[in-house]
């Protein structure tokens, strides 16, 4: 059976300042000079830095999570990387009290784009990690995070908005090219799992625009 279109906004709506309209279709989405994605939702997070070389932004990072772990859409997530969740309010958040972490994105079950970070700005999403015999992957690397599981299926709609920012991403930011698009799990080995073996890598490749 061939796909149907579901769900789908009006083409117009791509230029729109509609946060929904991130996944809307494959165009590429604008970014600004500091590298803020205006379709994203905009929710600055104090925890990032001055990258050393602003000019040398040449990795995709892949990551997964949620809080509590496989819980969704319920905002803790937005309120861990903003240093504003509420710790007392799960058991598991007491594990997670006095870390501070963010990413540049953040790709809900429904495909909702967040942002926390400008590109610009270092993230601390990776920690310690090494990409082809390179230490702090943050300093150089763009950090994406999808509301997930190592186990559970992502969502189409994570599939195409994080297809649609790394197309964004490539184009301006050059250095990024597929060979250097990688996964927490791949430079940060025996540490860290995400995004595991649910992300389908070969689909995620295969559908950028510059394969
Ligand atoms: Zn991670």
């Amino acid at each position: 059976m061939p796909p149907q279109p579901k769900d789908k906004p009006p083409q117009d709506s791509t230029h729109s300042e509609d946060s929904g309209a991130a996944h809307a279709s494959n165009l590429p989405l604008s970014v600004d000079a500091e590298g803020w994605v205006n379709a994203a939702v905009c929710v600055p997070s104090p925890n990032c830095d001055e990258r050393a070389d602003p000019e040398d932004i040449s990795l995709l990072v892949i990551h997964n999570i949620s809080l509590p772990p496989g819980e969704f859409e319920n905002g803790c997530v937005q309120q861990f990387f903003c240093n504003q969740l509420d710790h007392a309010a799960h058991p598991f958040f007491q594990e997670i009290v006095g870390l501070e972490v963010s990413s540049h994105f953040f790709i809900s079950r429904q495909g909702a784009l967040t942002q926390f970070v400008p590109v610009g700005a270092r993230a601390w999403h990776a920690g310690a990690s090494t990409f082809n015999g390179r230490e702090r992957c943050n300093d150089f690397s763009i950090g994406i995070e999808l509301e997930g599981t190592d186990e559970q299926p992502y969502t189409d709609q994570q599939y195409a908005c994080l297809q649609r920012l790394t197309d964004t991403l490539m184009r301006h930011y050059p250095a990024i090219s597929v060979e250097r698009i990688t996964g927490h799990s791949d430079i940060s080995p025996g540490r860290k799992t995400d995004p595991g073996p649910a992300f389908d890598w070969p689909r995620y490749l295969d559908g950028l625009a510059s394969r």
